[in-house]
């Protein structure tokens, strides 16, 4: 008699699974947890079927589970339906950063924890976000594609390829990822370093972004914490949104808002796809208003064969650097998230509930963190 279930939701590793032991985020390798859930006296079920809600495994298994790990990288979305009908869950889990796919209000009303492994990707995004503005930036993708097919148009490449020494940089959303973004900017020489985020970064946080430029790049106090969504996107060349998805970030990125940004600016979003409207960035893109659109994360996980973001282009027929939802899972950040959520699960366990205080989205029917909306009482 098992003392209750934990269920893993995870997606398929198939060959690469075999091929290397260290891809702990795949169905096959279960995080490397499954000797000590079961130490403990757990029942341990693994899954990849996840959808379509009522009727997949997730469905069936959540129905009687007290513990469930879900991944970002392949969302099983924990729907408040899903939650009404899984009376013994007491706590999700996120193998990653971003727990947007549990449904926090309802894990609130139903007085479920929702933990995940702060900090456990954090380098490797802001590495992603970095690769993107450059693939960008730099035209690389068209260039790779004319060296892998024997052509040779330089001057069709370099019609739209840029430096990004000496331009000016926006994140909205200045908390881990963020921050590292910015840090990593300066080896770049930027002109500007804008960012939105109602929470202010920490004065030794921006002292320390500012010395570096000024014994790098003799610029002087290229930081600025900008209020209003608008002006900030209207100063960029390059955007990049390093937010959680919220009731207040979902469709941030709508018509509207993307009418304000320079013609021309480059987006970079690794942070979720819904906070952007899919068929208005596409538009953007298509038009030229905007030169560039790159990230890893999609308003549907996995994206559709015919989701616009795979087929989009600017009309020099460049400008998309999209990739499956991979920035947050390198095999060192996987490393990183399995160890954390063994630690949560063993604080679980124990009984001692002595999480991590970052790790916790939302516990005893309310919100833990500040990063889900600014929910000042
Ligand atoms: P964090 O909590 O350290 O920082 C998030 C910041 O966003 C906070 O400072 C918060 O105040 C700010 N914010 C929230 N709402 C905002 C709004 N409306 N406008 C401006 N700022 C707002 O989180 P983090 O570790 O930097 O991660 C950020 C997000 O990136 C995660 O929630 C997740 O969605 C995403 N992420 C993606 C991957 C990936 O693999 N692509 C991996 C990790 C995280």
């Amino acid at each position: 008699m098992s003392q209750g279930k934990v269920l893993l939701v995870l997606y398929e590793g198939k060959e690469h699974a075999k091929q290397v032991p260290q891809l702990l985020g795949c169905l096959e390798n279960e995080l490397g947890i499954r000797k000590f859930v079961e130490s403990h006296g757990y029942e341990l079920v693994t899954t990849s079927d996840k959808d379509p809600e009522p009727s997949s495994t997730v469905d069936r298994e959540l129905a009687d589970a007290e513990i469930v790990i879900t991944t970002p990288f392949y969302p099983a979305y924990i729907t408040k339906t899903r939650i009404e009908k899984a009376p013994k869950l007491k706590i999700a889990i996120t193998a990653g950063v971003g727990s947007d796919h549990v449904d926090l209000n309802a894990a609130n009303e139903r007085k479920i924890t929702v933990a995940e492994v702060t900090g456990s990707n954090v380098q490797s995004v802001a590495e992603h976000v970095i690769m993107t503005m450059l693939v960008l930036v730099r035209n690389f993708v068209p260039a790779h594609q004319q060296a892998i097919t024997g052509q040779w148009d330089i001057a069709g490449l370099a019609k739209q390829e840029f430096d990004l020494e000496d331009k000016v940089f926006a994140t909205v959303g200045a908390g881990r990822i963020g921050f590292r973004v910015l840090e990593r900017l300066i080896a770049f020489n930027p002109k500007k370093l804008y960012y939105y985020d109602y929470q202010e970064l920490p004065a030794e946080a921006i002292k320390k972004l500012n010395d570096v430029s000024k014994i790098l790049n003799g610029r002087d106090n290229i930081v600025e914490r900008v209020e209003s969504l608008e002006e900030i996107v209207s100063k960029s060349d390059v955007v990049t949104i390093n937010a959680p998805l919220h009731e207040k970030t979902k469709g941030l990125f709508n018509k509207d808002l993307i009418s304000h940004m320079k013609p021309g600016s480059y987006l970079v979003n690794t942070a979720r796809g819904a906070i952007c409207v899919a068929e208005d960035v596409a538009a953007a893109l298509e038009s030229g208003h905007l030169a560039g659109y790159g990230g890893d994360v999609w308003n549907q996980q996995p994206a559709p064969a015919d989701h616009p973001w795979r087929s989009m282009k600017n009309p020099f027929g460049y400008g998309n650097a999209m990739t499956p939802h991979v920035s947050g899972t390198s095999l060192d950040a996987q490393a990183r998230y399995a160890a954390g959520v063994k630690d949560i699960l063993k604080e679980y366990f124990d009984g001692t509930h002595n999480y991590r205080p970052q790790d916790v989205i939302v516990i005893d029917g309310d919100y833990a963190t500040r990063s889900y909306g600014d929910r000042k009482k």
